[in-house]
């Protein structure tokens, strides 16, 4: 078995170093990344500048993909979800969103997610491993492959590409920072993807150690936080993780992050019949933003294989709706795409997660 390492994790100064290893020069590492990231090759056979002793050592070394489509689902909306097999033979989703022009990728930052949501089907695979960086930047690639194969065209009449990065897929992202601190900085970079911090939301369960690690790193990225409930008892009894970090250090967290990096947090409300979405859970949710800069994007619960669990009706959604809008609290209605192709938030999930053999 080949050594595994995507070549699309490594950042500029490690390509330098393994460049050095067998004596090449290090401005090869910028002409690999310029392959890589901005033409985005489908082989090494279109790495033209580059001598045959580096790609071949680049074949014995790295993968250069090491994803294979394995399914492709498309909604009526045009919403895309396509199921991709790592080299490892895990099975990870992504889903790709069009609106007005815009086209947003959901990526997966790990295979299953450890953190036990009760509403969320991705959970039930339980944790299997990290994605790499490299695997998480192939996801976007292959969307824009997919943009470009099938001649979508931007408002400019330019081949359309991904202009928005979501980490909202399948896994905690926090729980892989370092894997989603170096996709970021790579999609970041503007000779690489120029993708603006504003096009990368990062979203937390609340891993309170590691919203602070995020303001240390400077991870270029807006912040999204599934607070989901607004009160303990309520919210512990969907999401494991506020038993570690309750909500009043999650909010400790959240507003340190606001004072040091000047931005406002978002928070992810999942509407769940008599459990979140209920008239006091509205104004329990008043009480915590009030006194804060946030915004608020509030989902209806989707299906989550948990007969449970339901999702309100519009009367009920309308009615928590009104008490938050009452208070002058910004909160948009998220409208769920892809739930005919299972695509939607929560709805991530792969049976087995891993291939048996
Ligand atoms: N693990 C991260 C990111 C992936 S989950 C997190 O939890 O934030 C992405 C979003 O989907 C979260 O806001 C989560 O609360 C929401 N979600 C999960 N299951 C859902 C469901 N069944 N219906 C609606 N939203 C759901
Ligand atoms: Fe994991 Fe997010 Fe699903 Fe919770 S909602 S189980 S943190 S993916």
């Amino acid at each position: 078995m080949k050594a595994f390492k995507n070549i699309k994790s490594l950042n500029l100064e490690e390509l330098k170093t393994w460049l050095k290893s067998f004596e090449e020069k290090p401005y090869r590492a910028e002409q690999i990344q310029n392959w890589l990231f901005v033409n985005q090759v489908r082989s090494t056979a279109e790495m033209v500048n580059l001598p045959a002793s580096i790609l071949s050592k680049l074949d014995e070394s790295f993968y250069l993909h090491s994803l294979s489509e394995s399914q492709k689902h498309t909604s009526t909306d045009g919403t895309i979800k396509w199921l991709f097999k790592t080299h490892d033979s895990f099975y990870i989703e992504t889903v790709m969103i069009p609106t007005n022009g815009r086209y947003s990728v959901c990526v997966s930052t790990q295979v299953g997610c450890a953190m036990g949501c009760t509403f969320c089907r991705t959970a039930k695979m339980g944790f299997l491993r990290n994605l790499e960086a490299g695997e998480i930047l192939e996801q976007i690639i292959r969307v824009n492959w997919h943009l470009e194969d099938s001649n979508s065209l931007s408002r400019e009449g330019l081949a359309a590409k991904v202009t928005n990065i979501i980490f909202m897929g399948m896994g905690e992202p926090l729980n892989n920072l370092d894997n989603v601190h170096r996709t970021c900085s790579i999609l970041h970079q503007q000779k690489l993807f120029n993708m603006g911090k504003k096009r990368m939301t990062i979203s937390t369960s609340g891993i309170v150690p590691k919203i602070k690690e995020l303001v240390d790193r400077n991870t270029p990225c807006c912040l999204a936080v599934s607070l989901n409930s607004s009160n303990n008892q309520q919210r512990s009894s969907v999401m494991p993780v506020n038993d570690v970090w309750p909500i009043e250090a999650l909010l400790e967290a959240t507003d340190e992050y606001t004072r040091r990096t000047g931005n406002y947090v978002t928070f992810e409300f999942v509407l769940i019949k008599n459990i979140t979405c209920t008239k006091e859970a509205a104004k329990e949710l008043v009480r915590i933003c009030a006194p804060r800069r946030c915004k608020v994007n509030a989902i209806a619960l989707n299906d989550g294989d948990n007969n449970s669990l339901q999702t309100p009706s519009e009367i009920e959604i309308e009615a928590f709706l009104e008490i938050v809008r009452a208070a002058k609290i910004q909160i948009t209605m998220r409208t769920p795409r892809g739930r005919d192709i299972f695509a939607a938030c929560g709805q991530l999930a792969h049976k087995q997660g891993k291939e048996s053999c």
